[in-house]
């Protein structure tokens, strides 16, 4: 949504003249869906007119379990209402001892995961500063290994992991100690997995430093929705297990769910040493963040790693009901997999359809990719005249990116499908 093919169809006199008189130019997705949102409810949102939005954007993946959920919403006001604290740094409260054992007995225990869990600050990329200071503390190497089109977030560690020139442009120095290999079919399948990986790492004239950790995301958000094979990952991390060098899994994005388990990495049955979660932690939409490693990476002198708002405890208290809410059970991943099945289907109908067009994605991360990529750009705009909220990601911006909340009906899911492909057949012609 923040590239100028975007940003070109924005109409801003339909908001308030603050927008453009006080908010920073580096504001984006107002520009692209230019209306005043007023309220939201499950998988709608209304603006200041009353009028409706399906909402297949669902804060870039921060809203799983959709916006307000009443059953995480009571918890949440019962817990202000009797002044429960709020804010506590890294102090021991009811609402994070009560969080900690839930994740424990719900999310680490079943799957085998040995984990420690940090707290780092509340975003995504608070989580990737802190997985890869622990690694280089860990090794005492400098080195990350980073993907093509990867996506780690805005703060120098992370964006130095990160492939989009724009995004990389704004640090304004250079970003150092990290080296980029081809993601899964960067080459479209001509050359052997990892062939360049082993080999420059091998080769003592091959300029590369001994890496401290490879960071990789299962499923490439922004980047375009490229999902890695199974066999790839597998592949990677035995690579790194052979090499001792540490994986890590951004989960940031395709975590909590999306992909249909709780962690995207669980269906090519990989141990990555170090896990970064954001945002749907929460559950809420409310800022949280986890950074998990193997038990024998915790390296950490008290207070080495800090930050003012790693205690923010009305996040713990939805988190926790979340995941008692949706991971008591196998039927939540059942019926993703099972919805991102139907999105798919329809998504292929749409692409046969088009030349040019085609689908991809797993789970409830699906999406369009175009040939011609302004079509994309083109098709979300048409899709939100028409009451869908959709964004566009890879590197020209190219796919449109369908990431609706994981509690959305079959219903809505096939009533906003059908809205995009209105706005493709009316955009394509
Ligand atoms: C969104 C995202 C981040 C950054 O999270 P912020 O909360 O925006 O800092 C990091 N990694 C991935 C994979 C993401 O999708």
């Amino acid at each position: 949504m923040s590239t100028p093919a975007t940003i070109t169809r924005s109409n801003e006199p339909d908001l308030p003249a603050v927008y453009s008189s006080v908010e920073s130019e580096v504001r984006s997705y107002c520009r692209g869906w230019p209306t005043t949102m007023a309220s939201a409810r499950g998988s709608w949102v209304t603006d200041a007119s009353g009028r409706r939005y399906l909402d297949f954007f669902a804060g870039a993946g921060a809203l799983n379990y959709g916006h307000n959920n009443p059953i995480l919403k009571q918890p949440l006001i019962d817990y202000l209402a009797n002044d429960g604290i709020v804010h506590s740094l890294d102090m021991a409260t009811e609402a994070k001892t009560h969080l900690l054992e839930t994740f424990e007995r719900l999310i680490l225990r079943p799957r085998g995961l040995d984990y420690k869990v940090q707290f780092p600050g509340p975003t995504g990329a608070n989580s990737v500063e802190a997985a890869l200071k622990l690694a280089r503390k860990v090794t005492g190497r400098e080195s990350i290994i980073s993907f093509t089109n990867a996506f780690h977030g805005m703060t120098l560690g992370a964006l130095s992991v990160t492939g989009n020139s724009m995004k990389r442009a704004g640090a304004g120095i250079p970003l150092v100690h990290a080296t980029p290999m081809p993601y899964d079919n960067y080459f479209g399948g001509v050359t052997e997995d990892f062939h360049w990986f082993e080999r420059v790492l091998d080769d003592s004239g091959s300029g590369l430093n001994r890496p401290a950790a490879v960071i990789v995301e299962t499923v490439q958000g922004e980047g375009g929705l490229n999902v890695a094979r199974m066999e790839w990952l597998r592949g990677l991390a035995e690579l790194c297990q052979r090499r001792e060098i540490l994986l890590i899994i951004d989960d940031v994005q395709m975590g909590c769910g999306r992909t249909g388990p709780f962690f995207s990495f669980e269906e090519a049955g990989i141990v990555p040493d170090i896990v970064t979660l954001s945002k749907s932690i929460s559950g809420y939409g409310l800022p949280m963040a986890l950074t998990l490693f193997r038990r024998d990476l915790d390296v950490w002198a008290p207070g080495e790693h800090n930050g003012t708002f790693r205690g923010h405890n009305p996040a713990f208290v939805t988190a926790a009901k979340a995941l008692e809410t949706y991971w008591e059970t196998e039927t939540f991943v059942e019926d993703t997999l099972a919805k991102g099945r139907q999105i798919r289907d329809r998504l292929d109908q749409i692409a046969a359809k088009h030349e040019g067009v085609s689908a991809r994605g797993r789970g409830m991360a699906q999406g369009l990719k175009f040939e011609d990529a302004a079509l994309a750009s083109a098709a979300c705009y048409a899709a939100f005249e028409r009451g869908v909220l959709m964004e566009t990601s890879g590197p020209s911006d190219e796919v449109i990116k369908l990431l609706p909340p994981l509690t959305t009906s079959e219903e809505d899911l096939d009533a906003g499908i059908d809205i995009l492909a209105e706005a493709v057949a009316a955009t394509v012609e």
